[in-house]
C-alpha cells in the first residue's frame, strides 16, 4: 500500500474541491479520480494537473477501480447531493445503492488503505461502507462532524471576535439536523466560554450559545439556498482528516465510526471526538457532557439507528 497515493471517487462539486486541496496540501504524490462520468473525472484530472507547474509535484489521472488497489486513502464523494428543503437523510436511499456499488468494487481489489466517506447522509452510508468492506472498523471514517465543529468555531469566534482555532467546542453525534453542540466544555484557550463571553459584553449567553447552534445547524441549508451545494468548508476538512492520518498526528477531530460501547452506543456510526492516527481510529475520547448534552446525543443515536433498522428491513443493508 502506498500511504502517498489517495483515490477521490465521485467527482462533482465536493470530490473536485476536495481534490483541488489535497493537491494544494502536498500531502499525497499520486492521485486517481473515478466518476461514473468518465469524461467528468477526465476532465477534472486535467484541469486539476494543470497547476502542476506552480503546485506540487503530482500524478494525477483519472482511472477505474483498477487503479486504486494501493491507495492508502479512498475517499468517497459520489451520490446525490442535498437539494433545497430536502435533509441529509431525505437522500439516504439513493445514495446506500450508490454505495454499496462502490464499496463492492472497492472490496473486490482486496484494498488496505482506509475509506473516507463524505457522501450523505455521512453516518448511515458510513456505516453501509463498514458493513459491506467488512474492514476493520478502525479503517472506515465518515467525515462526521469535522465541518459542523469548523462552523460552530468560525461562528463563535466570530460572536465573541477571537481568532476560531482558538475555539475549543465540538459538535457531535449526527451530521445533520440532530447533531450536538457541546458547549458544557467549550473554552476559548481554556477560559470557559461563558466567562470570556462575559468579557466580551454578553450577558445572555443561554440566549447567545442557542443562537450560535442554529446559525451552525442551518448553515449547510443557507448554503444551499443561495448557491445550490457547499463544498469549500467539506474540502478543507477532507484535508485536515487526511492530514491528521498521513502525518501520524494523533490528533483528536470529531469523525464518524462505528460505536462500539462508547456513549453505552452500539451498532452504528456518528462523530464523537477521536484520536486519528495513521491507521486511521486510534481511540474514541469519552468527553464530559452534562446531562441534556446526553439526552440530546441519545436521540440523536437512536434517529440514526432507527434509519439503519428501516433500511436493513428494505433489505438495503
Ligand atoms: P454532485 O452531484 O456535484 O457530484 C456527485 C458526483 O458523484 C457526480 O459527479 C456523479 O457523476 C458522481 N457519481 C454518482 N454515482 C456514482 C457512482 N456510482 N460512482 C462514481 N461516481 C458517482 O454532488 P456534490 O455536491 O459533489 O455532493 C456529493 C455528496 O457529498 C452528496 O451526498 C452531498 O450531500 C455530500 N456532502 C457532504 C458533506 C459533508 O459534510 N459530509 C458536505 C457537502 C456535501
Amino acid at each position: 500500500m502506498d500511504k502517498r497515493k489517495v483515490a477521490v471517487i465521485g467527482c462533482g462539486f465536493v470530490g473536485a474541491t476536495c481534490a483541488f486541496e489535497l493537491i494544494e496540501s502536498g500531502l499525497f504524490l499520486e492521485m486517481v479520480l473515478i466518476d461514473v462520468d468518465k469524461k467528468r473525472s477526465e476532465g477534472e484530472a486535467m484541469d486539476l494537473s494543470h497547476g502542476s507547474a506552480y503546485s506540487h509535484a503530482m500524478k494525477i489521472y483519472a482511472g477505474d477501480y483498477d487503479d486504486i488497489y494501493d491507495a492508502g486513502m479512498i475517499i468517497i464523494t459520489a451520490g446525490a447531493n442535498q437539494k433545497e428543503g430536502e435533509t441529509r437523510l431525505d437522500l439516504v436511499r439513493k445514495n446506500v445503492k450508490i454505495m454499496k456499488s462502490i464499496v463492492e468494487e472497492i472490496k473486490k481489489r482486496n484494498c488496505e488503505g482506509i475509506l473516507l466517506i463524505v457522501s450523505n447522509p455521512v453516518d448511515i452510508l458510513t456505516y453501509v461502507a463498514l458493513k459491506v468492506s467488512g474492514f476493520k472498523p478502525h479503517r472506515v471514517i465518515g467525515s462526521g462532524t469535522v465541518l459542523d465543529t469548523a462552523r460552530l468555531r468560525y461562528v463563535i469566534g466570530e460572536r465573541l471576535m477571537v481568532d476560531s482555532r482558538n475555539v475549543h467546542a465540538y459538535i457531535v453525534g449526527e451530521h445533520g439536523d440532530s447533531e450536538v453542540p457541546i458547549f458544557s466544555t467549550a473554552s476559548i484557550s481554556g477560559i470557559h466560554m461563558n466567562h470570556f463571553a462575559q468579557l466580551r459584553g454578553y450577558f445572555d449567553y443561554e440566549g447567545m450559545i442557542q443562537e450560535v447552534y442554529e446559525d451552525v445547524k442551518n448553515s449547510a441549508y443557507e448554503i444551499i439556498k443561495r448557491k445550490g451545494a457547499t463544498y469549500y468548508g467539506i474540502a478543507v476538512a477532507v484535508k485536515r482528516i487526511c492530514e491528521a492520518i498521513i502525518k501520524d498526528e494523533h490528533s483528536i477531530l470529531p469523525v464518524s465510526s462505528l460505536m462500539e460501547g462508547a456513549f453505552g452506543f452500539f451498532d452504528l456510526c456518528l462523530s464523537v471526538p477521536t484520536v486519528l492516527g495513521r491507521d486511521g481510529v486510534e481511540m474514541l475520547v469519552d468527553i464530559y457532557l452534562n446531562n441534556d448534552e446526553f439526552d440530546k446525543l441519545e436521540y440523536s443515536s437512536k434517529t440514526l439507528r432507527t434509519v439503519i433498522e428501516e433500511l436493513e428491513e428494505e433489505g438495503l443493508i
